[in-house]
């Protein structure tokens, strides 16, 4: 079974030598609280907590699951008195503003956060991810008398909080949601319907819960238009304990992380308050949705470090066969795993990925620390400028990081072959926990939509790849001349004229053929990954580079395992993206042509 160690090394080395956060937190306002020192200290003790805490609660959470009985949920053992450890932290409010009790520290130090918790135990840190999601939400569109109610007890962690979005008839498409809202003398609404696979929608842990729920007012517009968002706390304030018509229906059975509750909630004429403007639900619902989506998308990085972890120990003890080129340890009975070339790729592809999503992740970061800042000087201007730059890297963090944390975690079974699929290992469980990454904040189908249809080719006519690719540009002509460093250098300009290629050809096809976005989106959303990637690896083998020619923080050894990492990504990864570029190019026809009757599995 993998234990977790917080992989500090490599946090410290983006954190301090590749993106410069000491520098970056010095000039956002409020930043200078987050000192280097504040930075080791929190990732010090939160990784105390995911190693010692939560962690030994991976694999009993997933074989005891969560019960439903008598309408309450109870948590796996454990659970509620590692939660209360996690509160008594101060953790849930880490960048929070202080006015509600939060530490008003950076975004992106929440998202280090959320990683090293996410690793431990993704379902027990899907709780408080929740909580966020309706923090967020109170913080940015409720009246000053909801934020004084619900954002104390939210950021202190002793009430918990939902997105209570999905019914039965839809998710993806929530222009068909039924929920009612009717309006009360008092200005409260009454909320009536039943949400589906909600999570933390009923628990332990907290002694309330604040869905946020999306509904709909009489004579509302049809469609997306006529939605609204309501606050509808399990207990009204003041009144914990006394049943505020909000129910958990079931418990749904499912896949992987057994361990997060995935309710059914009904609401029976439950007393809501709208929260944002009437019928402008979806837009406030989606105001944050490119920082959660960051959350998801580190859903990606969580379980193919997890699995790596698990994988790698197993590689070097175990022993089968000799190596091809030799007999490794000849006074042994066989030579390790870890000395055959194939399982050598398998932990390769799963290094490259972890330490690349790793690094894109803390970049987006970044921009996630300017938007907030925009969010809280009300500087219109600026929240629309980073959380535009952010909107681009968003659906390529969240399609690609989650597909490829998929792959990684299945990788780690196949290291450990038959064992693999053995529960006991728990390697199998890391597999079957990546899986809802893909499906659950927008599937990979709709993040590749929005990547190509609506961020790149209807809002900015392809500009959001020609900004991010300035950045490859740049990197390629500033290591052109440099004896190491250029082979990436002239990858990356390749890749700058690929990217704005392909996406000027798709946007032609478009325009004469509507089908276009939808038969090359998936393949576009791949590319863009592998080729975002490709980036990051470069920035990380430029900056191994120069520290091992200079001197840096970490031994020589680090510095040159990531100086072959990049060289294994660039070799055996990312010959990928090129077959991504040919099939988005394709013709619509190979794909629109059959008739949906043509599908027919029955040929009798
Ligand atoms: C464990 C779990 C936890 C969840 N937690 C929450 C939660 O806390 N709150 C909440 O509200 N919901 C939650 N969900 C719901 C989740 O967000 C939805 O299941 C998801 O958005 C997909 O919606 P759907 O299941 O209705 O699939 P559908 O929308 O029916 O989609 C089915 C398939 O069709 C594709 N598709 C749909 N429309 C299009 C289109 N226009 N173009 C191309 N392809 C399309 C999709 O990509 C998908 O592959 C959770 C789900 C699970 C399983």
């Amino acid at each position: 079974m993998p234990t977790y160690r917080t992989p500090q090394r490599d946090m410290k080395f983006l954190l301090d030598e590749v993106f410069d956060f000491p520098a970056h937190y010095q000039q956002l306002p409020g930043g200078e609280e987050a000192t280097p020192d504040m930075v080791n200290a929190i990732i010090g003790e939160m990784g105390k907590l995911c190693e010692n805490t939560l962690a030994p609660l991976y694999q009993s959470g997933d074989e005891e699951g969560c019960k439903l009985e008598n309408g309450e949920v109870t948590t796996p053992t454990g659970f509620k008195e590692a939660y209360q450890e996690y509160i008594n932290g101060g953790w849930q409010g880490l960048s929070h503003p202080p006015e509600y009790g939060g530490q008003g520290l950076p975004m992106s130090l929440g998202l280090i956060k959320q990683e090293m918790m996410g690793t431990a135990n993704w379902p027990f840190a899907m709780y408080p991810g929740l909580s966020l999601g309706a923090q967020n939400t109170i913080m940015m569109h409720g009246t000053d008398e909801q934020k004084n109610t619900y954002l104390p007890p939210l950021t202190e962690g002793t009430w918990g909080g939902t997105m209570c979005l999905t019914e039965p008839q839809c998710g993806t498409d929530l222009g068909q949601v039924k929920t009612k809202a009717v309006p009360q003398d008092d200005g409260s609404y009454k909320i009536a319907g039943t949400k589906i696979f909600i999570s933390s929608g009923e628990h332990d842990l907290t002694e309330n819960i604040v869905h946020v729920v999306l509904a709909r007012t009489p004579g509302a517009p049809e469609g997306t238009k006529g939605i609204s968002l309501f606050i509808v706390p399990k207990y009204l304030p003041g009144h914990i304990g006394e049943s505020n018509g909000v129910s958990c229906g079931a418990l749904e059975k499912k896949m992987g992380i057994k361990a997060s509750a995935t309710c059914v909630m009904n609401f029976d004429e439950a007393t809501g308050f709208m929260l944002g403007p009437e019928n402008q639900g979806m837009e406030c619902m989606f105001t944050f949705m490119n920082s959660a989506r960051i959350g998801t998308a580190m859903q990606g990085l969580c379980h193919a470090e997890l699995s790596y972890q698990g994988a790698l120990p197993y590689a070097k003890e175990r022993r089968s066969m000799r190596a091809l080129s030799g007999k490794k340890d000849p006074d042994a009975v066989a030579d390790p795993l870890i000395e055959h070339g194939d399982v050598r790729r398998m932990l390769l592809t799963q290094k490259a990925f972890v330490e690349g999503a790793r690094s894109m992740l803390y970049f987006a970061g970044q921009y996630a620390d300017h938007m907030v800042v925009g969010i809280t000087e009300e500087d219109n201007d600026q929240y629309e400028y980073w959380d535009d730059k952010l909107g681009f890297l968003t659906p390529i963090l969240k399609g690609f990081l989650t597909e490829m944390g998929l792959e990684c975690a299945n990788l780690g079974m196949q290291i450990w072959g038959g064992h693999g699929y053995i529960s006991e290992n728990g390697m199998e469980q890391i597999a079957r926990d990546a899986r809802i990454a893909t499906l659950y904040e927008g599937t990979t189908g709709i993040q590749a939509l929005d990547l190509l249809g609506r961020k790149v080719l209807l809002l900015t006519q392809g500009r959001c790849v020609r900004d991010f690719t300035a950045l490859l540009t740049r990197f390629g002509r500033r290591n052109l001349t440099h004896s190491e460093l250029r082979p990436y250098a002239w990858k990356l300009l390749k890749i700058a004229a690929q990217w704005n290629y392909i996406t000027t050809r798709i946007g032609m096809t478009a325009r004469k053929d509507r089908d276009m976005v939808g038969t090359a989106s998936h393949d576009f959303l791949m590319y863009s990954g592998y080729a975002m990637m490709a980036y990051f690896w470069a920035l990380q083998a430029e900056t191994a580079q120069h520290k091992l020619n200079d001197g840096g923080d970490q031994p020589e050894d680090f510095y040159r395992a990531k100086l072959e990492t990049a060289e294994f990504y660039f070799d055996h990864l990312l010959p990928r993206a090129s077959a991504h570029a040919d099939a988005a190019l394709k013709p619509t026809k190979g794909i629109m042509q059959m008739a949906a009757e043509r599908f027919s599995f029955d040929y009798e």
